[in-house]
């Protein structure tokens, strides 16, 4: 379809007035309206640039922000990186001559804490944004603070497939919002009779056998196939190149990890019908033109916090309802089409409607370091689109003071007031560049001074997703002695590191992992996590050689990153603990670490017990010794005797004796005993 006719051009002339009038607008059309590709011409079209100036389009996915540049580069008819550019992670093609330029999210916000006058920024475009993601939120908010505050020329447009527009107009009043119907045909929707047991079929070869039927009863028009992953990606792309019923398709995977050519290939037009697999890339970001039939497995990856192991983990789930919709409507673009899910009716019926938006559901600490890294100390009075709890923040307040990424909030934490907001230091800032949780951020700088990059990485790499240990370390494992990495009772990381070592020289295969008690699935995908992050220290500049691993170092480095979950032994011999701030709890039974006194949990978990009590479960231990904690911490750590109660000083006093108070004066007498 020539651009010129795309349904969003029957926006045009209330575009370009709205924003003349009040600078700030809401868009709201359904995917391949022709927002993102049409909207910022628009604007560069219209003179709404001042002379020089670009238009930033805010996009969500990497994969998007580069096609869509592509595309129109494509229709401007220049050169990717002349008027038309895009700037992703380790990626830019812009120039001087770039009026449109397409970002993802963390590159924007980057930019706005470096010069918050948006120096050559005319208008920004927030993309997708019913997505809600954290970084989008942030932005838009920083971008209204913007515009009231030093550019009242800055021109803002949100823009969204559904959205629920009611109080982000009140948020962004005085602002107008909107609406294209957009075109499109009747979906015909088909759930399956039976549930899926995708342990026992895995749901590849479900989603290729659905493929197949339904190829049976079409002669034209594309598929398109939802998964979660690069992995399941693949393993539907042999699924449907083994099936003898589809061959007359030829198939493509798309998502975020290939090489741009083949996310070019999966989207280019041919003779043959086509099958694409994708993730949720195709859910709104990206338009796929002659797709009739869609075969959604109902899952994706979903970023969510997990309070156990505080950090944010990238787990599979299933998508909500709003989703689905969307992604059935991938199917009605061109003519009329059936879209096939791999979940019966009835359970559709239990499925969450919305996504809630990712500030209310992931840990803030990395988001509240890169507002103070912008100079917005008291993140509380930040205008939040949507205010996340005041426990969250206090909680990232606090957990960024404890690594030291912030200057010591100073007022004592127990007293229930919220704490006077932190500075970032310099530690913190040196933080900002890893993108890991800043516990991890932390353990990977401790460890570039300790000389232990490596093993930290593949404990960050261990940890991110779920975990894949399903029992006990199995018996080959604890035989195999020779293949130990370090003082394997010191530290359950060791442990862990040990059994995925296994899997890894056992190819991950079925037999292998079920022998070792593990989670194929879950352990594969420990390695290439692995070796991204030794990419990005390496290019921070981190010693990443191989190096004689040191279980004392390693240790050390846990404690940088878990400090602020410290416990003590309370009677050797059982398992009761008591954790800083006078917490009880008790260590996992299945911890490698029976002996030592002083130790960090890296994760802490609240169980319902029978009698309705909560009892604190330790797991994943590691050992520590007191003397480590003066040597990491020195102004932490108070000794009883050299404490001196100078009333000058008496607030710097009570902040020190914060952290390990009662607990390591405690264990060394009960060791000195
Ligand atoms: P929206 O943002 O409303 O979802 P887009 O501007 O992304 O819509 O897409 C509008 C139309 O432009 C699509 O229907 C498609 O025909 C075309 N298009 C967009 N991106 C590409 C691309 N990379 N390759 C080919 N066509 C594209």
């Amino acid at each position: 379809m020539p651009p010129r006719e795309l349904p969003i051009y029957e926006l045009e002339n209330a575009v370009v007035g709205s924003l003349r009038a009040q600078g700030r607008l809401i868009v709201q059309a359904p995917t391949g309206s022709g927002k993102s590709t049409q909207i910022p011409q628009m604007l560069f079209n219209h003179g709404l640039l001042a002379e020089r100036g670009e238009v930033v389009v805010l996009q969500p996915r990497r994969l998007a922000a580069r096609m869509l540049a592509k595309r129109v580069a494509e229709e401007v008819g220049t050169r990717i990186g002349d008027v038309v550019g895009y700037q992703i992670r380790l990626e830019s093609r812009v120039s001087e001559k770039t009026r449109i330029r397409f970002v993802t999210e963390g590159i924007l916000l980057r930019q706005m804490s470096f010069d918050a006058t948006l120096r050559g920024v005319s208008a920004i475009v927030f993309d997708e944004f019913h997505e809600r993601h954290l970084y989008g939120d942030i932005s838009l908010a920083r971008a209204v603070q913007i515009q009231q505050t030093t550019r009242p020329d800055l021109k803002i447009v949100v823009m969204s497939a559904t959205l629920d527009a009611g109080a982000l107009k009140s948020y962004l009043a005085p602002c107008e919002v909107l609406v294209s119907q957009g075109r499109s045909f009747p979906v015909r929707v088909e759930y399956l009779t039976k549930t899926a047991n995708f342990e026992q079929e895995p749901v590849w070869d479900v989603a290729a056998r659905e493929c197949a039927r339904v190829a049976g009863q079409t002669s034209s028009g594309d598929f398109l196939v939802f998964m979660p992953g690069a992995y399941e990606i693949s393993r539907t792309v042999q699924a449907i190149q083994g099936d003898r019923a589809l061959r007359d398709f030829i198939c493509f995977p798309l998502h975020g990890e290939l090489p741009p050519e083949q996310q070019d290939r999966a989207v280019a037009r041919y003779e043959a019908r086509k099958i694409i697999v994708s993730t949720n890339v195709a859910e709104t970001s990206l338009t796929i033109d002659g797709v009739t039939v869609v075969i959604d497995c109902g899952l994706a990856r979903v970023a969510r916090f997990d309070p156990n192991r505080g950090i944010n983990t990238l787990l599979i789930e299933k998508i909500s309802v709003a989703s689905a919709d969307q992604r059935a409507g991938r199917a009605g673009r061109t003519a009329p089409g059936v879209c096939v899910r791999l979940w019966t009716e009835r359970e559709h019926g239990g499925r969450a409607l919305q996504e809630l938006p990712e500030v209310k559901r992931l840990d803030l600490s990395e988001v509240v370091l890169t507002l103070k890294a912008s100079g917005i100390d008291d993140v509380g009075a930040f205008p939040w689109l949507e205010k996340p709890d005041a426990k969250g923040l206090e909680r990232a307040e606090m957990l960024l003071a404890d690594l030291g990424a912030v200057s010591a909030v100073s007022k004592e934490r127990d007293e229930g007031t919220p704490p006077t907001p932190g500075r970032i230091t310099e530690v913190g800032r040196r933080m900002l560049r890893f993108p890991v949780h800043p516990r991890y951020a932390r353990m990977l700088i401790e460890a570039d001074a300790r000389g232990c990059v490596r093993p930290v990485a593949l404990m960050a790499a261990l940890t991110q997703g779920r975990s894949f240990l399903m029992r006990g370390v199995p018996k080959d494992v604890e035989d195999a002695r020779e293949d130990t990495l370090g003082e394997e009772h010191e530290s359950d990381f060791f442990l862990l590191m040990r059994v995925w070592r296994f899997a890894d020289k056992a190819s991950y295969s079925m037999d292998a992992c079920r022998r070792l008690g593990i989670h194929a699935q879950g352990s594969r995908a420990v390695g290439p996590l692995f070796e991204q992050f030794l990419e990005i220290a390496e290019k921070e500049g981190l010693d990443v050689s191989e190096q004689r691993v040191d279980g004392v170092a390693v240790r050390k480095c846990v404690l940088a990153g878990f400090s602020d979950q410290l416990a003590k032994r309370l009677d050797a011999g059982t398992l009761r603990c008591e954790l800083v701030h006078k917490r009880k709890g008790t260590l996992a039974r299945e911890s490698a670490i029976q002996k030592a006194t002083l130790l960090v949990a890296a994760e802490v978990s609240e169980i319902g017990g029978r009698g309705g009590e909560v009892n604190t479960l330790l797991n994943l231990v590691t050992a520590i010794e007191e003397p480590w904690l003066k040597e990491l911490f020195p102004d932490d750590y108070v000794n009883a005797t050299t404490v001196s109660y100078d009333e000058s000083a008496k607030r710097v006093v009570a902040r020190r004796e914060r952290r390990f108070r009662d607990l390591v004066i405690e264990a060394k007498a009960s060791a000195d005993e």
